[in-house]
């Protein structure tokens, strides 16, 4: 790992154009990652550019620098460009390029020397370093780890990264709640506020950020949507594009919704599906043994953590809701 680290530090000296790349409808964990190494690399004269696949919710904007983004699909020529005259690219929070959508062609087409920092499930072949530690909480946490390595005893986080990589440590970790929340995460989160992160300032942000319609649009998916299976300890939400236009949601308006379920005791799965042009999004959470990214793998071409993850079914939101009832009974959750 030091060595990967020098080798890459000469590397990165010597690279004249970088790119920060993530996932397609980017998280706190995405853009708190992507920008935590934005604002490193800035801080040793090393310029590089964060492109993202699609928008990010309105509850990150308040990042520094997350202006300076550039969203492909919004600018698709200039991102294009980018990603073609790019030497190094980083990979972060993603560990299969499709995890990339439309940016795909062009981060699989470039010879740029990838190197990718993930947590994901998985063994990606196609990255030329990989840093990335299956498990741990966060992409954040890992950003941060690189940090400490590249900079060893002249480490200084400025607020501006702290704020970024405390973000992510508190959106992927459920806000310090599911069982990736190690010593080691809350050392870290120490260590961020010790830098100048306020974390009232950061929660506040992302969890209270809410406008009254989103929380009506809660309030309905729990009273009117929420389902739950007879002598399954699974509940599901199914919500079509009607409901979502009802009550005009935004880009990350759904975020945390498949969460709610899980706050009944008894519950041990949650899923929530998302009506799309052509397709149903799939989002999966679940407690403490129960692996449901092999659930989300086998039947949604998805995947992600033991108990979060996603997938896609590319049929109606009816059949998609009949499919995964049909799949809930095949594959004995336990
Ligand atoms: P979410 O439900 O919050 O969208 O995603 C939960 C986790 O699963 C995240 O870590 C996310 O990156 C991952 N994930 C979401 N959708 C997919 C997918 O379609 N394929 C894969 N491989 N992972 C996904
Ligand atoms: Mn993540």
């Amino acid at each position: 790992m030091i060595k990967a680290i020098a080798d890459l530090k000469s590397r990165i000296t010597n690279t004249k154009s970088i790119v920060i790349t993530t996932h397609v409808s980017p998280d706190g964990d995405a853009i708190g990652s992507s920008l935590g190494l934005y604002h490193f690399l800035k801080q040793q004269n090393i310029k590089a550019q964060v492109v993202v696949p699609n928008a990010f919710p309105k509850f990150l904007m308040w990042l520094e620098g997350s202006e300076s983004i550039i969203v492909f699909d919004q600018d698709s020529e200039k991102a294009k460009e980018l990603i073609q005259q790019a030497d190094l690219i980083f990979g972060l929070d993603y560990n299969e390029t499709n995890r990339t959508a439309k940016m795909q062609d062009s981060i699989d087409a470039s010879s740029a020397y990838k190197v990718l920092i993930d947590h994901h499930i998985g063994e990606p072949t196609w990255p030329d370093l990989n840093l990335s530690v299956v498990g741990a909480s966060s992409t954040c946490e890992l950003v941060l780890d690189f940090i400490s390595a590249y900079s060893g005893d002249n480490i200084q986080l400025t607020s501006d990264m702290a704020y970024c990589i405390y973000t992510g440590l508190l959106t992927d970790t459920g806000n310090f709640q599911f069982s990736a929340t190690t010593p080691k995460v809350h050392i870290q989160a120490a260590q961020l506020i010790e830098a100048g992160v306020e974390a009232d300032v950061v929660h506040n942000h992302i969890n209270n950020s809410f406008d009254k319609q989103r929380l009506q649009f809660f309030g309905f998916c729990v009273s009117e949507r929420l389902k739950i299976l007879k002598d399954k300890k699974i509940a599901y939400l199914a919500l079509s594009q009607g409901d979502m236009r009802q009550y005009n949601v935004q880009t990350g308006g759904t975020e945390g919704l498949v969460n709610e379920p899980m706050k009944i005791a008894d519950i041990d799965v949650s899923i929530l599906m998302k009506e799309d042009e052509g397709k149903v999004k799939m989002s999966f959470r679940s407690k403490r043994a129960i692996d449901i990214s092999v659930f989300a793998k086998k039947y949604f071409s998805g995947g992600g953590h033991r108990n979060a993850a996603g997938g896609i079914s590319f049929k109606n939101l009816e059949d998609t809701e009949r499919d995964l009832l049909q799949y809930l009974e095949e594959f004995n959750i336990r």
